[in-house]
């Protein structure tokens, strides 16, 4: 989605398939959005050699976000898009090697780390898990069965398909209020299902929304089934103040209920809270020496993207004392 010109294609070189136990690499970064990037413009700069493995687009989340207003340096807002875009600018100058591809496993050689991505072993003296959330599920009917058929997890790609029709948006944090927001370009009305009677999302945008004539609130209700033939075409909510039942006709859903983080890959190696959050400290160390965390992937207060890249920033910085203490 994203062109960069940067990207190397998954096929790995020869050289990154593990045949010594020397790794080529000081660095691997896994993730490329906010947090991942700012690693890698740090960990460039400080001459480290560095790679960084991403799955799906560079920006992560951000870039498919419509537009951020509390990203500091732009008093008019940015769009996600650009704002990644302008961060993979500044490290395709350093020369970052990309390579696409699903790490599978990592593993804590003592010297170094192994990370088996698809079919392939990359090997590096450290690592910097910044693989994000990906957008939870609801967990009702017919939302599997409906994705892509009116069901969605991103408003960004999908919006526009709704030219003057009826949307439903699930959620009250800030993703859930954007979008909506974002949704009123294109739709005639957007229904904002909230199971309280309070948004989670930010004052001024909570107020934004309050005040879009095109949007619609159903407080205190949950969706309980998304129903549709071929496509989405109501959607079933109870009203958890009098446990009714209704009905609300709709040509889409969009799903804004929070993340689950991506954190599979070091499940087993380093600490991490229930909710499968990887615990870090100030210096994004975590409970395994050589393994950092940075950005949404982490327990911490305030998921934004000015704090992923802040994590970034001070990873690569520790991954860089971490080397100079082996050497
Ligand atoms: P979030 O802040 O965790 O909000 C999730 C929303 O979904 C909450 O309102 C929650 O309700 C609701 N919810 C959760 N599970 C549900 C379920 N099973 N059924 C119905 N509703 C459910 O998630 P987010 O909006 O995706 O944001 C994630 C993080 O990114 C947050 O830290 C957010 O501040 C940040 N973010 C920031 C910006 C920005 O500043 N521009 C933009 C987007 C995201 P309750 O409120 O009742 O728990």
């Amino acid at each position: 989605m994203i062109p960069t010109g940067m990207q190397t294609q998954a096929k790995a070189s020869p050289e990154m398939i593990i045949v010594e136990k020397t790794p080529r690499l000081d660095l691997i970064i896994v993730g490329g959005g906010p947090a991942g990037l700012t690693a890698a413009l740090y960990a460039l700069r400080s001459n480290l050699k560095t790679l960084l493995l991403e799955k799906m687009v560079l920006g992560g989340t951000a870039a498919t976000t419509f537009q951020i207003e509390n990203y500091p340096g732009f008093p008019g807002g940015v769009s996600g898009l650009e704002l990644s875009q302008r961060f993979q600018e500044q490290v395709k100058k350093l020369g970052l090697e990309v390579i696409w591809g699903n790490a599978i496993s990592l593993e804590n050689r003592q010297t170094y780390f192994e990370i088996l991505v698809d079919e392939k072993f990359l090997n590096a003296r450290a690592v910097i898990i910044a693989t994000g959330t990906e957008a939870a599920k609801l967990g009702v009917k017919g939302e599997d069965a409906l994705r892509g058929k009116g069901v969605s997890y991103c408003a960004t790609c999908d919006g526009p398909f709704y030219k003057g029709k009826n949307v439903i948006v699930v959620g009250g944090g800030n993703s859930a209020i954007e979008e909506a927001l974002f949704l009123t370009r294109f739709a005639q009305k957007v229904s904002i299902i909230h199971r309280r009677d309070e948004l989670r999302a930010d004052k001024i945008l909570s107020e934004e929304a309050k005040h879009n004539p095109k949007i619609y609130f159903f407080w205190n209700s949950v969706v309980e089934e998304i129903v549709g033939e071929k496509k989405v075409e109501e959607v079933i909510l109870n009203d958890l103040h009098n446990n009714k039942r209704l009905k609300i006709p709709a040509d889409g859903v969009f799903i804004y209920v929070g993340g689950k983080p991506n954190s599979e890959i070091v499940r087993n190696l380093v600490k991490i809270d229930k909710n499968g959050y990887i615990i870090s400290d100030a210096e994004m160390k975590t409970s395994v020496p050589g393994i950092f965390a940075a950005g949404d992937i982490r327990v911490k207060t305030l998921r934004q993207v000015v704090t992923a890249a802040a994590d970034g920033a001070i990873a690569a910085d520790s991954a860089r004392k971490y080397l100079e203490s082996k050497h």
